[in-house]
């Protein structure tokens, strides 16, 4: 993935040249991956010379309620961190496709795992970044070996840092093997979600997605797919999905902030429908791309002018 950090970074309290945003190797977040995370997108549209940040709000309604389930030390409002994010946006003065991560941390120098009574910080970098994953090629998948961590071990509606050991296992498993990507089973052995995205099959017309208590992170892109196709008329169900529903779907593909909306052409060595870009996808990828450069008017209230 080529991305370059941007010249300004939030860190302590206030906007820092990205080179002094460092942390203290003793710093008990990065001994114990005790912080909770974001992830958010804005979009260059050279017609109005603005950079459309995507959700930005609800991306940090998710940092907040994460917090929340761990109990950090930390205190904001929704508002408060969005008005901070476009003042760091608007100091790096970039009009280009960028992410935006924002990471809660405990910020003190101690030991012991805990997630009380230990102070926390936020911090916030921003990235120069175009596609994470090819949107157009199609992609080939595999069930991962390794399982999706379970909600009863690390709380799975928690985007935390920590919990992304499970996605590292499984994203360096499939592309040693020579795939793009992983899928996930979650504990009982359903379908559960990608290394760091949700999934979505189409059979027979009806759009299929794991539910919640498939211990997927509930993706704020995932969301908005439902809503668009629910919108375009498409029935789509969250129910529990078997692994040998994969193999016989017609259509398949990843949401996320980092993948957007990304096809799936193979799983397990199995061809997706008849290899090519489902249509239901295509028409679902191509409004995603068009919302979040603001070129559909009825669904420009999801968006943020950073300008
Ligand atoms: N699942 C996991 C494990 C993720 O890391 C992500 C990326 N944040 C997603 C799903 C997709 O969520 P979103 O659409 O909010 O980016």
């Amino acid at each position: 993935m080529a991305s370059t950090v941007e010249k300004f970074s939030y860190f302590q309290g206030k906007i820092v040249p990205a080179e002094d945003a460092n942390i203290n190797i003793e710093t008990h977040g990065f001994q114990y991956g005790t912080g909770v995370f974001g992830g958010l997108r804005g979009y260059y549209n050279a017609d109005f010379d603005n950079v459309f940040l995507f959700r930005i709000y609800d991306h940090f309604k998710r940092l907040l309620n994460s917090v929340k389930i761990m109990q950090l030390n930390f205190q904001a409002t929704p508002e408060e961190l969005v008005d901070i994010t476009l003042e760091l946006v608007q100091k790096n003065q970039r009009k280009e496709n960028i992410y935006i991560r924002p990471i809660v941390y405990t910020s003190a120098l101690e030991l012991s795992p805990r997630f009380h009574q230990v102070p926390a910080d936020i911090a916030i970098y921003i990235l120069a970044l175009n596609d994470y994953l090819d949107t157009k090629r199609g992609l080939r998948t595999r069930i991962s070996s390794w399982r999706r961590i379970n909600d009863v071990a690390i709380p799975t509606l928690s985007k935390a840092s920590g919990g992304y050991i499970n996605s590292a296992l499984a994203k360096s498993e499939a592309l040693i093997d020579g795939y793009d990507e992983a899928i996930f089973l979650d504990d009982r052995g359903f379908v559960s979600e990608g290394s760091a995205e949700n999934l979505f099959i189409v059979r027979d017309g009806t759009i299929l997605t794991p539910p919640i208590h498939s211990s997927i992170l509930e993706g704020i892109t995932r969301r908005s797919i439902i809503q668009l196709a629910r919108d375009l008329g498409y029935t789509v169900v969250e129910r529990d999905i078997s692994r040998s529903e994969l193999y016989i779907c017609d259509e398949a593909f990843f949401s996320g902030t980092g993948v957007q909306v990304a096809w799936i052409k193979e799983i397990d060595n199995r061809t997706v429908g008849n290899g090519e870009m489902g249509s239901i996808t295509a028409k679902l990828q191509k409004l995603f791309f068009d919302i979040v450069r603001n070129k559909e008017e009825k669904y420009s209230s999801w968006l943020t002018g950073a300008y």
